[in-house]
């Protein structure tokens, strides 16, 4: 039978490369939850809304229509029809990403739409907060970690040449965006009670993929 996978972890610790790869080899649909997070902060930045605007935040939730669409080479994600894949990756996004899904009218959206995309099960969900909030019911949660220095370090291999930045300023951004994601009131990134800790620090993704899957078949 068909299962839902839960995992969650701080920042750059290879949560969507792992959650694509299991989700390709059992057939099951990835959904990456901070892509959304995402284009929301892209959407707000756009209209010059702050993160404490809720009123104004609301309204444009309610007007915004989120799509994702897997594909093989990752997930597209489509606000009201314009592919932002590549604009939610930018540095002024990540930045205040965490401010955004700090906003509870914020949380409230992105976690009804997420509820109702795992609706039929088979999927696999990243995020902070998917084994502790929004698929508390979820068969398999995955709690994955690695050290700071060792996330800031493959974040830094991944940058494009011209986007150079240096390594510790790297582990800084890092370390703060946890501290927001761990200290704010609702939902706050947290490992859930039932989900199984790996820490990849020392671990292939190959490593880390198998031992989910298995873990999804026992
Ligand atoms: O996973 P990613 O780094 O793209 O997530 C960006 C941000 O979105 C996180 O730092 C966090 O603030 C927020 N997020 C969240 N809950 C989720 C997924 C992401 O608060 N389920």
């Amino acid at each position: 039978d068909r299962i839902n996978i839960a995992i969650d972890g701080p920042a750059g610790a290879g949560k969507s490369t792992v959650a694509r790869m299991v989700a390709g080899q059992l057939g099951y649909v990835y959904i990456d939850t901070g892509a959304m997070y995402r284009a929301v902060t892209l959407s707000a930045q756009r209209l010059s809304i702050t993160a404490e605007q809720e009123q104004r935040l609301s309204d444009m939730l309610h007007s915004l229509r989120i799509d994702l669409e897997p594909g093989v080479s990752g997930q597209s994600i489509f606000v009201n029809g314009e592919d932002v894949t590549q604009l939610i990756r930018s540095r002024e996004v990540t930045r205040q990403v965490s401010y955004f899904a700090a906003s509870a009218v914020v949380r409230k959206v992105l976690s009804g739409m997420q509820r109702n995309m795992a609706g039929r099960k088979g999927v696999v969900m990243d995020g902070r907060d998917i084994g502790t909030h929004v698929l508390p019911d979820a068969e398999l949660k995955i709690f994955l970690t690695a050290s700071v220095k060792e996330r800031a370090l493959r974040r830094f291999k991944e940058l494009p040449a011209d986007q150079s930045v240096p390594l510790e300023q790297l582990e800084k951004e890092i370390a703060e965006r946890d501290a927001l994601d761990e200290q704010r009131e609702i939902s706050p990134l947290v490992r859930a009670k039932d989900a199984i800790e790996l820490d990849s620090s020392h671990m292939t993704i190959e490593e880390v993929v198998g031992s989910i899957v298995k873990l999804s078949r026992t």
